[in-house]
């Protein structure tokens, strides 16, 4: 598994280590959850989004570490060829982003799209300030004439 390194995921309450593709998390070997004894015990998982495209990522169960990891990199080596450094930054970017995210709800603000606002989109055309009097003034007969006459709202 050359370029492969694998980590332990501490978040995981089961047993289960990430694969790492230099710094981009490619798939997964694991405990499976609730499963008879009688069944494999093991999980692979190959594969990761943003990056690959529908029905690219794989799986499979396993009886030992050995047969997960030779089944793991057996599927590697069919999606490794089909994707291309944009489809890893792709994955990069997201992980950039979910990060900068959490940070930024750690520090208790919020993402632009979550800040209240009152700016509305008039029918006309105009964005306006539904707090400002002198501007509902103008636009509230704006989007009342767009409501249907029998009072009913859309
Ligand atoms: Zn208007």
């Amino acid at each position: 598994m050359s370029e492969l390194t694998r980590r332990r995921d501490m978040d995981s309450a089961r047993e289960k280590w990430s694969i790492l593709y230099r710094d981009v998390c490619v798939g997964s070997i694991g405990l499976r959850s609730s499963v008879h004894n009688r069944v494999d015990q093991l999980e692979w998982k190959c594969g990761f989004y943003p990056g690959c495209d529908p029905g690219q990522q794989t799986s499979g169960s396993a009886d030992s570490f050995g047969l997960a990891r030779t089944a793991f990199e057996a599927a590697w080596q069919r999606l490794l060829p089909t994707r291309a450094e944009a489809d890893i930054q792709a994955w990069r970017d997201q992980q950039n982003w979910t990060e900068r995210k959490f940070a930024l709800w750690t520090r208790g603000e919020r993402l632009a799209s979550q800040q209240p606002s009152s700016l509305m989109r008039c029918p006309c055309g105009a964005c306006f300030d539904s707090h400002v009097p002198a501007e509902n003034l103008i636009h509230g007969p704006h989007i009342y004439a767009e409501q249907p006459r029998d009072g009913m709202r859309l």
